[in-house]
């Protein structure tokens, strides 16, 4: 188990998540779904901030890399190719009295699965876990109208197949020239046998992967390049860099094709502590070979200068959007004490751009001009950015409701705002405020948000 040095805030985070709206149980009146989340209103352009800094990142800033956004829906042959068929599997054991089912490596289970010593973790009984049996994790479903076996589909358990199988589309489309990578953004499912803490694993999530297509012998360097690439991007979200370390995958963990692998990891605090964000991939040239194979299609590139033709190597960077949300919000949740007032303050310390909603305006008071001149404010701000008015209960709770959700900036008008034309902002973490002319309010918060 890993030790953090960090506190364990995920039950905090949990009910703070559902009360204002981040993240809801997916079909709550009903009881539920098993480890399935829903984004609410402010969870939904947090999310969407996060994956816009990706695809900015991977895309939008690089003339080498192009996107994608492929079908969930593939080939069945595909997962034959990818080896998910065979080889996407979890040993599992099942209690035969209260049918409850575990990943057999689990923790909690005392004794050997499959003799009489072993004692259920759920139901406690002993002897009632049976021997490990492979267990595969794509969800399964039917295409058309007839179930039979001729119509299995899976959900897609990742999303770099569907850049694989258009590796040639996008390169001769778009007229790259190796190295060059393709990326997209979308969703994933498994079924998991131990899903878990929160939106940290869970059935249904979304990854956002890159397939850089090299020259084979240039793939390490390629590989230690996009390794660094990618510590900085979390480094970029704000992630405290103690919290954010490489795992290097040992023998027994690597892939048989894989050449080099590394996860980010992210120190969740509590007992979860250091856990996978992100994986870093040489994964040589299997994929491609593989559906070449399958399919009997050729995946080469032509070397036009060189007059030769292969089959790249890819490395592979494949971070979860959900998982490194959950991080964000670990990271940015804190519980602080406030000078001069009796109550602290819980407040997500985002970055600006990652904050659903930028500023809140609020009108000290609902009377003597105030509220219009507030209003004017809010509608000259709203195409601009996300932001929140609220003029009801005393400022200080007010400024509190906006920390507790991340609003970096708060803008208050005042007696002087009626007289002089100005506002204050108070910045959310150092609580300053500061007084500037309302017509300069555009220009002032633009350049702090682009952080
Ligand atoms: P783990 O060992 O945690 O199951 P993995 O090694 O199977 O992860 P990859 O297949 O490399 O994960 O997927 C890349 C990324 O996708 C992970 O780093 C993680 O951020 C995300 N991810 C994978 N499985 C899940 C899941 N069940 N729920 C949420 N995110 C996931």
């Amino acid at each position: 188990m890993t030790t953090s040095t960090f506190p364990d805030v995920m039950d905090k985070l949990v009910s703070l998540c559902k009360r204002r709206g981040f993240i809801f149980q997916s079909s709550e009146i009903y009881g539920g779904t098993g480890s399935v989340w829903d984004y609410g209103p402010l969870g939904v352009e947090l999310k969407k901030n996060l994956k816009d800094r990706w695809w900015n990142a991977m895309v939008r800033m690089r003339d080498d890399i192009e996107g994608l956004d492929a079908a969930i829906l593939m080939h069945p042959r595909v997962w034959e190719a990818s080896g998910h068929v065979s080889g996407f599997v979890d040993p599992l054991v099942e209690c035969s009295n209260c049918k409850k089912r575990f990943r057999a490596d689990d923790a909690r289970i005392k004794g050997t699965p499959g003799t009489p010593d072993v004692q259920c973790p759920s139901c406690g009984m002993k002897g009632t876990l049976g021997a490990a049996r492979l267990f595969n994790l794509m969800f399964k479903t039917f295409m058309g109208p007839v179930e039979d076996t001729a119509s299995v589909v899976y959900l897609r358990p990742e999303t770099a197949q569907g850049i694989y199988v258009n590796f040639l589309n996008v390169q001769q489309s778009t007229r790259q020239k190796i190295p060059f990578g393709i990326a997209q953004i979308g969703k994933a499912f498994r079924n998991e046998i131990t899903p878990g803490n929160f939106i940290f694993r869970t059935r249904e999530f979304e990854q956002m992967e890159m397939q850089f297509f090299v020259e084979p012998g240039s793939d390490m360097e390629w590989f230690e390049y996009w390794k660094a690439q990618r510590l900085e991007w979390h480094q970029s979200l704000g992630l405290e860099h103690s919290r954010l370390k490489f795992h290097q995958h040992t023998k027994e963990e690597l892939a048989h094709y894989a050449r080099a692998a590394f996860d980010v990891q992210f120190d969740f605090g509590g007992t979860l502590g250091f856990q996978e964000i992100e994986g870093v991939h040489n994964r040589g040239d299997f994929d491609l070979t593989q559906h070449q194979q399958f399919s009997g299609k050729k995946l080469e590139y032509f070397d036009q200068p060189n007059n030769r033709r292969y089959t790249p190597y890819v490395v592979e960077t494949s971070v979860g959007a959900d998982r490194t949300t959950l991080a964000v919000l670990v990271n940015a949740f804190h519980e602080e004490t406030v000078e001069g007032e009796d109550e602290g303050r819980t407040v997500l310390k985002l970055l600006p751009s990652l904050a659903p909603v930028k500023a809140g305006i609020f009108p000290l008071v609902k009377k003597d001009g105030m509220p219009e001149m507030a209003h004017r404010i809010a509608e000259d701000l709203r195409p601009l950015f996300p932001i929140f008015y609220d003029e009801s209960g005393a400022i200080g709770r007010r400024y509190r409701r906006q920390d507790e959700i991340g609003t970096p900036f708060g803008i208050t008008v005042d007696g002087e705002s009626i007289t002089g034309g100005t506002v204050t902002i108070r910045d959310r973490d150092t609580l300053q405020q500061e007084r500037v002319q309302a017509d300069q309010l555009r220009a002032v918060l633009q350049a702090r948000l682009a952080r």
